[in-house]
């Protein structure tokens, strides 16, 4: 078995979607196809992924570095020792070599999506479906009833803030959510503070809403909002502060009763086992969010998933950024805590096909062979134009 070809092809996100830091209007995604020789139903097997959402596409680093190092190994030292599926360590070691170690950032998005698309091919090769086919190659149990998924989103809405607030969260009750995460940090704490109240009224439970900063606030507007922010019990309180800043997330630990949610910005397990020393972080209580996608793929996750286990970490504390069929695939096959979810927002890479229903706030994946990305429909073309369909 060997890789016949590898292509790339940078899409744009779609919407005009911004946060209290970044307008993703401007933002591409990498979709990534590895072509093999092997031919299952009548059909050329081939692996598809994308490197998650939020941090660009990264072609240049696939096709001048990743892609001809897997192209030129010898072919069977890619693959397992039974010859019928891809070694995925060998996999990464080869998409990194002659990398030096340290600096993650844009390789990492880079290698996962490149990683990725191995497993999708290798679930295909295996004619099941991604979460099957991980759980049985990592020796896991996956959930089985749906992972439970929330909707984040809860945008701004200049002037009429309160009542366009609500419609926006009652309809993602209508799609089948119960949890939601809304932004704060792009209004004055007042009004931060009365969005709060509106999404706690539509959710019926505090507990059912979180709140993202998305990396906005400096140390001491962190606490003031941590301080207001105890009293509603929330969900979690995301991203307060630059990811990077571990002493932020220690102070405001010590300070603030609720979860902390971090880790969308790590892409390591090196800078992970720096967040489990440095930051503070409870056990018990605190939510991670490293997302395989954006950090060299699911071989470098399990690496991050023993590091937070051996810090004290449940693993259903862990709750991937993402919201996207690859990541939903992973979180069932691993037993995490949840799924994100961009209703609407994000696409063609955000949200599930039609297939995956979600229904009172659990989301399970359809039985499509791999991550089922050819079964949602905006993605489709985009997958048919990249294999020059
Ligand atoms: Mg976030």
């Amino acid at each position: 078995m060997r890789i016949k070809a590898i292509y790339e092809r940078s899409i744009a996100l779609q919407g005009n979607i911004a946060n209290a830091v970044v307008d993703f209007s401007k933002h591409t995604v990498s979709l990534v196809a590895i072509v093999s020789d092997q031919v299952r139903n009548g059909k050329t097997v081939t692996g598809l992924a994308f490197n998650s959402i939020g941090r660009f596409a990264q072609g240049g680093i696939m096709r001048e570095r990743m892609i001809p190092r897997l192209m030129q190994a010898d072919p069977t030292s890619l693959l397992d020792a039974s010859g019928l599926h891809f070694d995925l360590s060998r996999i990464s070691a080869n998409i990194m070599r002659d990398e030096k170690p340290g600096g993650h950032g844009d390789r990492a998005g880079a290698a996962a999506a490149l990683e990725l698309a191995f497993w999708d091919l290798n679930a295909k090769l295996a004619d099941e479906p991604a979460y099957q086919h991980i759980a049985k190659t990592l020796e896991q149990t996956p959930i089985t009833q749906g992972v439970p998924v929330y909707a984040a989103g809860g945008y701004y809405y200049p002037g009429e803030s309160s009542r366009k607030l609500a419609e926006e969260l009652k309809a993602y009750q209508d799609l089948g959510y119960r949890v939601f995460k809304i932004k704060i940090g792009g209004a004055e704490l007042a009004e931060d503070l009365s969005r709060i109240e509106t999404a706690i009224k539509v959710a019926g439970d505090t507990g059912a809403v979180a709140v993202d900063a998305n990396g906005r606030f400096n140390p001491s507007t962190a606490l003031a909002y941590g301080k207001e922010l105890a009293a509603y019990k929330l969900r979690w309180y995301e991203e307060p502060g630059d990811p990077l800043d571990y002493t932020l997330l220690a102070e405001l630990g010590e300070h603030y009763q609720g979860s902390i949610a971090t880790g969308e910005n790590l892409f390591s397990a090196a800078d992970s086992h720096n967040l489990m020393r440095y930051a503070g972080l409870r056990p018990d209580k605190d939510i991670l969010q490293m997302d395989p996608g954006l950090s060299y793929g699911l071989t470098e996750y399990q690496k991050i998933l023993a590091l937070t286990t051996a810090a004290g970490f449940h693993r259903t504390q862990c709750i991937p950024h993402g919201g996207h069929l690859i990541n939903l695939h992973i979180v069932t096959a691993l037993g995490l805590g949840g799924c994100e979810a961009y209703p609407g927002v994000f696409e063609p890479f955000g949200g599930y096909s039609t297939q995956c229903r979600v229904d009172n706030g659990r989301v399970m994946p359809s039985d499509a062979p791999g991550f089922g990305l050819e079964q949602k429909t905006e993605l489709a073309p985009h997958i048919d134009h990249l294999l020059g369909i």
